[in-house]
């Protein structure tokens, strides 16, 4: 056996513990009784030990070392060169680190739970600290040239950086803030149709309809309901995605499906052969997101996707739609209007619950914010931005899960995904020729197939930048968001 077939074998090895793991964490979302949640956290946490172990261990180790002064191919080195850096990341977390944030967070995620239900942030702030002051100390252990919040930034985006987010916010913040100006003078069109009563089987069945014509594999992956909607992957041919339903809401399961169908399209396209290795796994979470936003808006909020759907939709419900036209329909699903909570927001006024989370994350890395006065900057920057009033804690600085988890520096990852996306499909429509007059006739295939030659085939090969310079031309813009909302709603608010 060589040097790299031993190197696979322990990755391998490694995968197959971390997706028995995600078998675990996904029936805890969708099966799980009460009772059993206690042995099951212990039962993720042995895994995550031994997974742990064998990539710390000494055996690894050496492969690393020795296989990145061999000849290998060019995948074969991207896998090694990657291995070497999360092993190089992981020496560096001691194993009482690990074991203290693993307990912290536990106890965050209930105190935040229990501060949301009572809404008073008093309750979930001491936990917070010390999850923060945690996350310093990860700052310290990992190193950082410029900021630290750059050590949270690389977790979730690898090679990101605070000041890259900072230019990219900045360049699409005044575009964004014009438009929804311009928006904000006209009248919010009617959606009430939206909200009527609409039964959870029809829409379970319209949900499956949707994912089956995007191309989503039910013989490698199956649909369940959960809380809150999620995919997993268990392996590349075992890619499980979630949605809810909600009977008095069109909107939470139709976009939902599409979301989480997106992600998974990814994880099916990526190469199986590569299993367990970089170049089997997706590139950073701003292009898994960038995945799921490129079918959930880009073409699921779109005319020609509705053009291809709307009767199929209008069927399953004939009382409830009838009197509703295709450009009611359209308008509905595209209102925009300044809100509270971040994911009910629409797909422009997003982008600020994302900048001003990504500004307290970064002023809480320079410590230049306290923690007690978290609740008062939330809600000012709330009025001052969006113009709208936090009411109470609740709908304002707890509504978010993320702190609990000490996941910090995720937030900027959605609005860059949301950016590649718009940035990927203007390329796709540019290679693709009536790109539109194929999504109007609900044949999703040639756009499936771009995604799974230019991004899904590559996995982790290139970093997120590199991969959308390959694809694209040049690194992230988000003049291509822009340039796409400008058009979209210049268009349906008659701008
Ligand atoms: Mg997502």
């Amino acid at each position: 056996m060589s040097d790299y077939d031993k190197f696979v074998a322990l990755n391998v090895k490694i995968a197959d513990i971390s997706n028995s793991m995600s078998v675990l964490n996904w029936d805890q979302e969708v099966n799980l009784p009460k009772n059993g949640l206690e042995k099951r956290a212990k039962q993720i946490s042995t895994l995550a030990g031994i997974s742990h172990e064998l990539l710390l261990s000494k055996e690894y180790e050496t492969l690393v070392k020795k296989l990145q002064s061999q000849t290998l191919t060019s995948i074969e080195k991207a896998n090694v060169k990657e291995a070497a850096k999360v092993l190089t990341k992981n020496k560096k977390l001691t194993t009482d680190y690990i074991r203290e944030l693993a307990e912290t967070q536990t106890l965050a995620n209930n105190a935040w739970l229990e501060a949301r239900n009572k809404s008073d942030f008093s309750i979930f702030e001491p936990f917070l600290e010390k999850i923060l002051n945690l996350k310093f100390k990860e700052c310290d252990l990992i190193g950082y040239d410029r900021h630290p919040y750059d050590v949270m930034l690389d977790t979730y985006e690898p090679g990101l950086t605070t000041e890259r987010v900072e230019i990219i916010f900045k360049d699409a913040k005044s575009p964004l803030l014009e438009l929804l100006g311009k928006i904000n003078k006209k009248e919010v069109p009617n959606n009430s149709f939206m909200l009527r009563q609409y039964n959870k089987a029809q829409q379970w069945d319209f949900g499956i309809y949707l994912l089956k014509q995007m191309g989503y594999d039910f013989d490698s992956g199956r649909q369940d309901l959960s809380a809150h909607p999620f995919t997993t992957s268990l392996g590349p041919n075992d890619v499980r995605i979630t949605t809810r339903i909600n009977e008095q809401n069109l909107y939470e399961m139709i976009w939902s499906c599409i979301h989480e169908g997106g992600h998974a399209l990814y994880e099916q396209g990526l190469p199986a052969d590569q299993y367990g290795l970089a170049a089997g796994e997706y590139a950073s979470l701003g292009i898994h997101e960038s995945q799921s936003r490129i079918w959930e808006n880009n073409v699921g909020r779109s005319l020609s996707y509705w053009k291809a759907n709307f009767k199929v939709l209008k069927d399953s419900f004939p009382d409830r739609l009838a009197n509703v036209t295709l450009v009611d329909f359209y308008k509905a699903i595209n209102i925009v209007k300044p809100s509270l909570i971040r994911t009910a927001s629409d797909e422009l006024t997003y982008h600020f619950h994302v900048m001003i989370r990504f500004e307290i994350e970064k002023a809480l890395f320079e410590k230049s914010i306290k923690i007690k006065d978290l609740p008062s900057v939330w809600n000012d920057k709330y009025k001052s931005i969006l113009d709208v009033n936090v009411p109470n804690d609740a709908q304002g600085v707890l509504q978010d899960i993320h702190w609990s988890h000490g996941s910090f520096g995720y937030f900027p990852t959605y609005s860059i995904g949301s950016f590649y996306a718009a940035q990927f499909y203007n390329k796709a429509q540019k290679d693709i020729p009536n790109l539109e007059g194929y999504i109007e006739k609900g044949d999703m295939k040639p756009l499936l197939k771009w995604l799974r030659k230019n991004i899904h085939q590559y996995g982790r090969v290139y970093n997120a930048e590199e991969l959308c310079e390959k694809v694209t031309g040049s690194t992230l813009n988000s003049k291509y968001f822009m340039d796409y909302a400008n058009q979209k709603y210049g268009g349906l608010y008659e701008l």
